[in-house]
């Protein structure tokens, strides 16, 4: 059985901290087959890791966290930016017109970035959204939406998607923190797979949601810091023209 980590965030996002290389050396560590850089509303992250996904031997899907105006969707298989802030069906309607395919992030919870049921079911009931919109996250291990994964989970029971588990990695440690089975090893078939709804979501890290907020903490102030020293050293080499 396959093992993929679909959610997975890099420098690429304001809040993640793991480069590209990071992210790939981790999934490596992991033992994961196939994996999805799914960056806020960015696939440049994505499209670097894929161009170098073979010195590392792992399938790399380009992809987006996309913020749409109703909650978080990831967005697998799309090599161009989606526009951020659009409905979730007209969002799905853009995925299906760049062949792409949808999985509802972190659904039914208590914060502003979470897919309502009544959402996602008006989306199931439209001809052209419901064509792309295959999976729902029921287990999210970033610390902020882990202890909701109860009410993900009962979601999802109610509805006709493949149950997908992510790791919503912001830091490169936590990669395959939850991981997706799926018969075979490549990006084809665990999208046949996802199409099929014969995932099979893992939870791998049990560990308490504050450490992994704490590290993930420590490695933010880190990269904010060495940012700010780098724009100060440049400007010192570059002084400004009179
Ligand atoms: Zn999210
Ligand atoms: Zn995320």
């Amino acid at each position: 059985m396959g093992k993929a980590d679909l959610h997975i965030h890099t420098t690429y996002s304001m809040d993640g901290t793991a480069s590209v290389r990071e992210a790939l050396e981790s999934a490596v560590r992991a033992g994961l087959d196939v994996i999805a850089i799914t960056d806020h509303d960015e696939v440049r992250g994505a499209l670097e890791a894929r161009a170098i996904s073979n010195e590392y031997g792992i399938h790399v899907i380009p992809g987006a966290e996309v913020s749409t105006s109703e909650g978080h969707l990831i967005v697998l298989f799309i090599d161009r930016k989606i526009p951020a802030g659009m409905s979730l069906i007209d969002t799905l309607i853009c995925v299906r017109e760049m062949g792409g395919t949808a999985i509802v992030a972190h659904p039914d919870q208590p914060s502003p970035t979470s897919i309502s049921m009544q959402s996602i079911r008006k989306a199931l009931e439209h001809p052209q959204a419901r064509e792309v919109l295959h999976g729902i996250e029921i287990c999210n291990m970033n610390p902020t939406h882990s202890p909701f994964n109860g009410r993900s989970q009962k979601a999802a029971d109610k509805l006709p998607l493949a149950h997908i588990a992510s790791s919503d990695a912001h830091i490169a440690s936590m990669i395959g923190a939850g991981v997706t089975g799926f018969e075979g090893s490549t990006s084809r078939e665990l999208r046949q797979a996802i199409q099929r709804r014969s995932t099979q979501p893992q939870q791998i890290n049990h560990e308490h949601p504050m450490r992994i907020f704490f590290r993930w903490l420590r490695l933010f102030i880190g990269r904010k810091m060495s940012e700010v020293f780098r724009r100060q050293a440049t400007a010192q080499r570059e002084p400004s023209r009179p």
